[in-house]
């Protein structure tokens, strides 16, 4: 019965019992040799499904997208992203300390999405004062909104005009294609097309412990796999965690659709609470803005009763196949108890840190 509702992230699932038998009889190889053939089978599917002509499995979304601004851009390059982008803010600067790499971050609305004419401005003229701007960073789903089409198309389209390579972070794309309905694998097609390069996770909404792909062209693949090794990430019997991500791509696509569900189940179970407004909930992820400086106090209410959340004024409850409804029922109560209660701070502080 108190088993913990951990709403922090999509990250803190566990392989599903039947994962664990799918990793277990993996046949493997050795994959810096090129012979793991469950890696080799996954980069083949996630190619296929991406509609890329190649892919590389990789330890982590951050590992994916470095490699994939490593491979498109040189030193003294830059590329546009937004402010509260992945690929700026959450990536340890990596693009810049270990590429000369320049961000150009620009702001973006509460959707996610930056301004197009900021983006036109803030494309350089080749000027040996400037930076050479190189490539546009976008991300699907955003902080759980998914991008419209015409918004992809408009920024895509702009950052052709004038010679950018084109990147998507879909760290959480299956959510954005479940989300647009009807079959998920075309709608990620769909959405990925514009893009010269994906990176997509399988450790996220997707359930398996570890692994993202970055996939793109043969040419970017090559380069990509050379930074790879640089940085570390060349791993040998890693088709143990190629064959958990195959077992996502199988099982857990679809049921995201589960986590969608429940996420509004929160929304609407917190919407009427007094103190509290909900800001969004879109695809697996929800926001919620605590009036009068609350937040920290319901944390730590909510992490007594056994549901752990994060933020401080703004907080984030992140749906997942490790929750069901009867656990999302407990949020709401607990929230509900709390405000009935004038807020009283829990003595315990909460352990709200940011998990990204
Ligand atoms: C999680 C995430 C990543 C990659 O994170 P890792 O923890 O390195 O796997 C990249 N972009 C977005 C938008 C993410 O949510």
């Amino acid at each position: 019965m108190n088993t913990t509702v951990d709403l922090r992230s999509d990250t803190v699932t566990q392989p599903t019992a039947a994962m664990r038998e799918a990793m277990m009889g993996a046949p493997l190889g050795d994959d810096v040799f090129g012979d793991d053939p469950s890696v080799q089978a996954l980069q083949e599917r996630i190619a296929a499904i991406t509609g890329k002509e190649a892919a590389l499995f990789m330890p982590s979304g951050t590992q994916s997208n470095l490699c994939a601004m490593l491979s498109h851009c040189e030193r003294g390059e830059e590329y546009i992203v937004g402010q509260n982008a992945h690929t700026y803010r959450y990536e340890g600067g990596g693009a810049a300390v270990l590429g000369s790499i320049q961000p150009q971050p620009l702001a973006q609305n509460a959707s996610g999405q930056m301004q197009l004419a900021d983006i036109a401005a803030a494309i350089k003229p080749d000027d040996p004062h400037f930076a050479r701007t190189r490539l546009l960073c976008l991300e699907n789903t955003w902080n759980g909104h998914p991008m419209p089409a015409d918004y992809l198309d408009g920024a895509t389209a702009l950052a052709r005009e004038h010679g950018l390579s084109v990147h998507l972070d879909g760290a959480r794309v299956f959510n954005a294609a479940v989300a647009a309905g009807g079959d998920p694998y075309a709608a990620v097609r769909g959405i990925v097309d514009r893009f010269d390069s994906v990176s997509v996770c399988f450790s996220k909404g997707l359930g398996a412990p570890v692994g993202s792909a970055l996939c793109g062209s043969q040419d970017l693949i090559r380069r990509a796999l050379r930074w790879r090794k640089m940085l570390g990430g060349g791993l040998r019997q890693s088709g143990l965690l190629a064959a958990a991500a195959h077992h996502a791509l199988d099982h857990h696509v679809r049921r995201l659709a589960d986590d969608h569900a429940l996420a509004q189940r929160l929304a609407q179970g917190l919407a009427g609470i007094d103190g509290l407004s909900v800001r969004s909930a879109q695809t697996n992820i929800v926001f919620v803005d605590v009036a009068g400086g609350h937040g920290p106090g319901l944390l730590g209410h909510l992490a007594r009763d056994g549901v752990l959340a994060t933020g401080l004024i703004g907080l984030r409850f992140v749906t997942h196949l490790g929750v069901d409804a009867a656990g999302i029922d407990r949020a709401i109560a607990s929230t509900r108890a709390f405000f009935a209660q004038g807020c009283a701070a829990p003595a315990a502080r909460a352990d709200g840190t940011a998990v990204y």
